[in-house]
């Protein structure tokens, strides 16, 4: 579905008038979350560096273009002050949150004998220590404001950008593998933690999906022929493939899945290696 399909269909999702929260939402999955929430008619508060303001303007525009509202926010999901802060506006201006998307995420490998303590910190500082920071603020809220049954059946969503990286082990991304491993035990404990809260938290692990932070694996004929090797549905994801995932686990529709990971991965979890060795 394109974005104008899900607005002209927003009824089926159940989601208008909730107000999301989506992190780095101005590029990427992020940027496909907010869009496809927005299209949806949730509000939504899109995220982002400060360094990413105008694009962060631009899915604004695009969300109202959708007949949708928005609104960017700069902050490092990093900084517990930051943090506090954009929660605690987003809630200021839209009386509520129903949704959290922990989306950002940012990879920065090496050898890992090479590996500075610098890197190992801000890898698991931004993957995994933002959505520990993102997800308390947004419970905090879930509970404050307790059930409201007449918007969702759920007092409050939260979706975390997971990967295949949660379960493949990852060479020269020791930090980016170790910080999705976290993710994955992170999303489940407060699945467990607030299920009689009726607050679900759940996961995507995206496979290779075509955005900036993987560039060098399908900007040229060769790197796609090799990741195809690595992908039985033999195609690239799209941002879109993680937005839909996204707009299903943020309504209703899913209200019975929580502390699952979704594999939106065409398949590549399946040991593709495998292939015929059998
Ligand atoms: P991306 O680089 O486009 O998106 C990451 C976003 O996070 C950017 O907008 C960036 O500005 C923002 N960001 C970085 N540091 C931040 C911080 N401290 N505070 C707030 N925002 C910050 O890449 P993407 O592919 O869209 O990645 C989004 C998520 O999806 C990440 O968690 C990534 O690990 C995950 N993922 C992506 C793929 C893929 O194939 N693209 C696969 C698996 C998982």
């Amino acid at each position: 579905m394109n974005p104008e399909q899900i607005a002209a269909n927003k009824d089926a999702f159940g989601i208008a008038g909730q107000v999301a929260v989506v992190t780095g939402a101005s590029s990427g999955l992020g940027r496909a979350s907010a869009i496809s929430l927005g299209g949806g008619g949730a509000k939504v508060v899109v995220n982002h560096l400060p360094a990413s303001a105008v694009a962060a303007a631009e899915v604004c525009r695009e969300i109202e273009g959708l007949g949708g509202e928005a609104v960017a926010y700069a902050a490092d999901v990093s900084d517990e002050d930051q943090v506090a802060a954009m929660f605690a506006d987003s809630v200021a201006r839209f009386g509520t949150l129903h949704i959290l998307v922990n989306n950002t995420g940012i990879q920065d490998g090496a050898k890992f004998q090479d590996m500075t303590l610098a890197q190992w910190q801000k890898v698991i500082d931004v993957n995994l220590t933002g959505m520990f920071l993102c997800s308390r603020a947004a419970i905090r809220e879930f509970l404050r404001r307790g059930p409201q049954p007449e918007v969702s059946r759920a007092t409050g969503k939260i979706i975390c950008m997971s990967s295949v990286h949660q379960v493949i082990p990852w060479a020269f991304e020791a930090n980016y593998a170790a910080s999705k491993g976290g993710v994955h035990m992170l999303m489940q404990s407060l699945a467990q933690e607030f299920a009689t809260h009726k607050i679900r938290v759940n996961a995507v692990a995206p496979g290779a999906i075509r955005t900036r932070i993987n560039r060098s694996v399908w900007e040229t004929e060769e790197a796609m022929r090799n990741l195809l090797d690595l992908v039985p549905y033999a195609r690239i994801g799209e941002p879109a493939d993680i937005g839909h995932a996204v707009l299903w686990l943020a309504s209703d529709l899913s209200d019975y899945m929580n502390a699952t990971t979704m594999f939106v991965d065409g398949g590549m979890s399946a040991y593709p290696a495998f292939r015929g060795a059998g």
